[in-house]
């Protein structure tokens, strides 16, 4: 028996359908203004995920900009992200969307081709939305919050998580760690919790500095105290470049690197340390580095039978 622990990832590729979003979030390194992004083509992207076929791809991370829900432009961008999931099962991945805050309907229909979805809870405090959310109406903490519990009335497997280090306060953190904690006991369908330090980027308005990665270990411990036993901790290991911090954050009970994709969308700043290195620094203190599916085993029997059939291809 192998006397290494394990520590998962998910072997992904970012298909982006558009960068064009109606917030300003201040530290944001991702958008561009409304007008400004041409939208991913159906061909273009058929293109890229062709390449990537055999080559240990397995979840396509659908990531977008929002589009204003009362624009004329709101349905061609939903069907736009629908038809790049349908197109990447088409292909035989598996697709996780994440692009902001979606209407019942809109989430009910992109449930039947995902096999999980995401959505950032970042954090509760209304505090923020005097500052860096000033200019993002989809950063409202409710409507939010509403988000997470419609994935839950609609049976989808969820990703959600905290941004650190945007202006609130500790106690912030355990608030909104208790509210997810608190939605999954209702639903049970959130497999994971990603904890995000803020990183600055190159691009972004806000004139910060970095979440303080000392801290992170302790709010790992603190959040593994706090959430139920079967939602995995989630940490991005390109955000945290000192090896020594990232195994402190593994022995604080984070267990998931999340996707590894060729270029982090959202911190395009900090791209990831090649796999085989990164395996290397893990199985040096011990954890081995193994991949996983984009929906976690326990609800697998959850999904429509058409992405069970393609979860077994
Ligand atoms: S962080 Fe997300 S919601 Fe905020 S501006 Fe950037 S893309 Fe839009």
């Amino acid at each position: 028996m192998s006397d290494y622990r394990t520590i998962t990832y998910s072997p992904a590729y970012t298909l982006v359908p558009t960068y064009e979003c109606f917030n300003r979030c201040t530290y944001c390194n991702f958008r561009a203004n409304p007008g400004d992004s041409p939208w991913l083509t159906i061909e273009d992207a058929e293109g890229r995920l062709k390449q990537l076929r055999h080559q240990g791809v397995c979840e396509i991370l659908i990531l977008s900009g929002e589009v204003h829900p009362q624009s004329s432009l709101r349905q061609a961008w939903f069907e736009r992200i629908y038809a790049l999931c349908q197109l990447a099962l088409s292909l035989g991945f598996l697709p996780h969307t994440n692009v902001g805050i979606l209407s019942f309907a809109e989430m009910r229909s992109l449930g039947q081709v995902n096999v999980s979805m995401g959505l950032m809870l970042e954090q509760l405090t209304p505090n923020l939305r005097q500052t860096v959310h000033r200019h993002a109406p989809s950063k409202v903490p409710e409507v939010r919050l509403q988000q997470l519990a419609w994935a839950g009335e609609l049976r989808i497997p969820f990703t959600t998580g905290l941004l650190l280090g945007i202006g609130e306060k500790p106690e912030d953190w355990w608030e909104t760690l208790d509210a997810i904690a608190q939605i999954h006991c209702h639903y049970g369908h959130i497999q994971e919790v990603i904890l995000q330090p803020y990183s600055p980027g190159s691009q972004e308005s806000w004139d910060a500095s970095g979440f303080d990665l000392y801290k992170l270990p302790d709010v790992i411990a603190k959040a593994r105290q706090m959430l139920p036993s079967d939602i995995t901790l989630q940490i991005p290991p390109n955000l945290v470049p000192d090896s020594q911090w990232l195994l402190a954050c593994l022995a604080a009970g984070a267990r998931d690197l999340g996707g590894i994709v060729p270029k982090d969308e959202v911190n395009p700043d900090y791209p990831h340390l090649h796999l085989p290195k990164l395996k290397e620094i893990l199985q040096s203190a011990g954890w081995k580095l193994v991949p996983r599916l984009p929906v976690y085993p326990q609800y697998q029997s959850w999904l429509p039978s058409r992405l069970q059939e393609s979860l077994r291809q």
